[in-house]
């Protein structure tokens, strides 16, 4: 593809014309999908308070692992047992914060000091990788080791050594279904070295965020092997702790968060957590837990219905790149099969120039660099595209300006002149 400066600035003019407002940054449910959920809002009634388990969800008995029916349904959702799963509160990054946060302060139970005792502690993660998980492990003081995310999942190999060799390696953190913000799955092979691989630290622990674990959008998708059981086939069952929540199943934010752990680790924290709280929100459990069971084909159909929401605009996205870049080299993309994003590659070091490019245009774009530790890519390549919240029209040019934008910084790059000031 040739790159004609003229034809790039007048493309560049006619969309700064249109004054567009547009935002493919975060990775957001549009409002189609959570429309799928409003029943939710008037489905809990008086009949329903005490729940049959037997617990008044108006008041504070029932421990704070979660209520029984909830603890029941959504470990089928995590593939494990109820007695490996506690279902908390409305967000996933708030449990994984608060285990962190208790590792740091005692030690798992495996440990045999807290983990703020080592200077630093650190822990592996991937790139490209979830911004907020990069935030919050700064911020508690942990030291990222970055591996690379690769398409059979966490570079297993780098991961095998880093963590024979250093017992101030904690553990490792990372999505192992539709990766943010590769797409990603971790392969069988790879779950089941993560497994049994030898560690240095006797209470190495592997975080795995699930956030999007039955997030397909296309149909017969396998899953990948269970890291919970696997770990345990493997003799070392407290190493694996899977994270997901109703997020992107119902509301966002205003849903449960739910982990899957072994039974030994599901008594040890629940010492802790009942020296926290009394009991989680257990109204908007048995909510969650009610819509779900009684939406027509129950949780595999309202997957499916979201996925026939998200999946044009996964394509949509990938028929505007290969339109408008596919004859050059100038960019690579990921065609994921499920999950909430798409990665983007550019040839040249230029994702900052193109997000800026696209921000003067009035796209919102996830900030260059953001898909790193401290915001720092060092190829300066990646760029991280959050296609679920806009509606088909509004994603069609949000897309066409990327493309232009990634177009115009490789002139630019390949030029050493600029073509927009
Ligand atoms: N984990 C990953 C990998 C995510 O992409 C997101 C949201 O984008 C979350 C967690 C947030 O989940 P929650 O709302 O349960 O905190």
């Amino acid at each position: 593809m040739t790159l004609d400066k003229p034809a790039l600035l007048q493309k560049y003019e006619e969309f700064k014309a249109k004054k567009l407002k547009l935002n493919i940054e975060r990775g957001q449910p549009s409002d189609a999908n959570f429309d799928l959920s409003n029943p939710m809002l008037t489905i809990i009634t008086e009949k329903d308070v005490i729940s049959k388990s037997g617990f008044d969800l108006r008041n504070y008995p029932g421990g704070p692992l979660g209520l029984p029916e909830a603890r029941e349904f959504f470990s089928s959702i995590l593939e494990v047992s109820p007695e490996e799963t506690i279902v908390g509160n409305n967000a996933s990054l708030e449990m994984l914060t608060e285990l962190l946060m208790i590792f740091l302060i005692h030690g798992n139970r495996n440990s045999s000091k807290p983990w703020i005792e080592y200077k630093p502690p650190k822990m592996i993660v991937t790139v490209p990788g979830y911004d907020r998980h990069f935030k919050l492990l700064q911020t508690l003081g942990f030291e990222m080791i970055q591996v690379n995310m690769t398409s059979q999942g966490p570079d297993i190999d780098a991961i095998e050594k880093i963590a024979a060799e250093d017992e101030t390696v904690k553990g490792l953190l990372f999505v192992p279904t539709y990766s943010n913000p590769t797409g990603d799955v971790v392969a069988d092979e790879a779950v089941d070295r993560l497994a049994s691989m030898k560690t240095k630290a006797v209470d190495f622990s592997i975080f795995g965020d699930d956030a999007y674990c039955i997030h397909h959008i296309y149909d017969n998708q396998k899953r990948p092997k269970n890291l919970l059981k696997a770990c345990k086939e493997a003799g070392n069952p407290d190493r694996a702790i899977i994270l997901s929540s109703t997020s992107k199943i119902t509301f966002a934010g205003a849903g449960v968060g739910f982990i899957g752990l072994s039974a030994e680790n599901v008594k040890f924290l629940n010492t802790h957590l009942s020296a926290h709280f009394i009991t989680p929100n257990k109204i908007e459990q048995y909510r969650n837990v009610k819509f779900i069971q009684n939406y027509p084909g129950g949780i595999d159909q309202l997957m499916k219905d979201h996925a026939k929401i998200l999946r044009p605009k996964y394509e949509l996205v990938n028929q505007v790149l290969t339109e408008q870049l596919g004859e050059s080299d100038l960019a690579n993309w990921t065609k994921p099969k499920g999950g909430y994003f798409i990665s983007l590659n550019t040839k040249y070091p230029v994702a900052d120039r193109v997000v800026d490019l696209v921000k003067s245009l009035g796209v919102a774009l996830t900030p260059a660099g953001a898909t790193y530790p401290f915001g720092k890519d060092p190829a300066n390549s990646n760029i991280r595209i959050a296609p679920t919240r806009p509606p088909l029209e509004e994603l069609r040019p949000a897309i066409e300006v990327l493309a232009l934008c990634i177009q115009i910084a490789s002139w630019e790059y390949g030029n050493k002149n600029k073509i927009v000031n």
